[in-house]
């Protein structure tokens, strides 16, 4: 039954991007009691200009770990590479093999346009694994399949970087999350991808990684009246579950843009 299952999903191509743009909301849903698994697409192996990619791959699958850690989730990292992540029946099918062996109730990703690539493939692997889920004759060659699961979950697409498009237009969200009371928290998230966060104060001379999160999370808090808040627009498509899960789960910290 839909109401009794507790697990949450959200994927993201890179390790950090479901901390940075969802780490608010999987805190607040923790905290209600709802278990996190986190999935990772690709290694992150482009993620630097000094270390290797085996080195910085490494550096990045431990910085997740204590990412997730600190949030309590469960991760399930993919291995497909940086810029070169294709929709081929391969990541197709692992892609639903993750959302069948976690078999969540909710599920985030990137929105289908951002400004970047695998952020995008992303996007449309996860939307079309959720479909293809509970479809018993859509089978997979993993070692030992999951079982299918019994519903298309709650999907919801998290805002592009920034809140803004390809144009740098502001994008605004239909479902806004207040995360100021975990915003902090937040934070210590970020913190953990120190190989990122490093990368960009010797650039810029400031603590740019966790500020461009701050910045974002102000911007969407504007837009309901709180300090910080995430983004996000749900799946309303055909088959795809209609009701506002989040705002049930969530009350008085979701706000709702028509
Ligand atoms: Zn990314």
């Amino acid at each position: 039954m839909k109401v009794e299952n507790r697990r949450i999903l959200a994927v993201g191509a890179h390790p950090d991007d479901v901390e940075f743009m969802c780490g608010g909301t999987l805190k607040l849903l923790a905290e209600e009691g709802y278990e996190i698994f986190i999935g990772i697409m690709a290694n992150g192996d482009c993620g630097s200009m000094v270390e290797p990619p085996e080195s910085i791959t490494r550096i990045r699958r431990h910085e997740a770990l204590d990412a997730a850690k600190l949030l309590g989730a469960e991760l399930y990292p993919l291995g497909e590479l940086d810029l070169r992540i294709t929709p081929d029946d391969r990541t197709k099918e692992a892609t639903t093999e993750l959302v069948r062996s976690v078999d969540p109730l909710l599920v985030f990703t990137h929105p289908h346009e951002d400004y970047m690539a695998d952020h995008e493939v992303c996007s449309r692997l996860v939307r079309l694994a959720c479909f293809c889920a509970p479809i018993p004759n859509y089978t997979t060659r993993a070692p030992i399949p999951a079982p299918r699961t019994y519903g298309i979950p709650y999907l919801y697409y998290w805002s592009p970087f920034e809140g803004l498009d390809i144009y740098g237009g502001f994008v605004p969200q239909s479902v806004l999350v207040d995360i100021t009371p975990v915003v902090t928290f937040k934070t210590d998230l970020l913190t953990c991808h120190k190989s990122q966060r490093d990368w960009l104060l010797e650039q810029h001379g400031i603590d740019r990684y966790t500020e461009l999160m701050k910045q974002t999370g102000r911007r969407y808090g504007k837009e309901c009246g709180v300090e910080f808040a995430e983004g996000f627009r749900q799946h309303l498509g055909n088959a795809y579950p209609r009701d506002n899960m989040l705002a049930q789960i969530l009350g008085a910290r979701v706000k709702e843009k028509k």
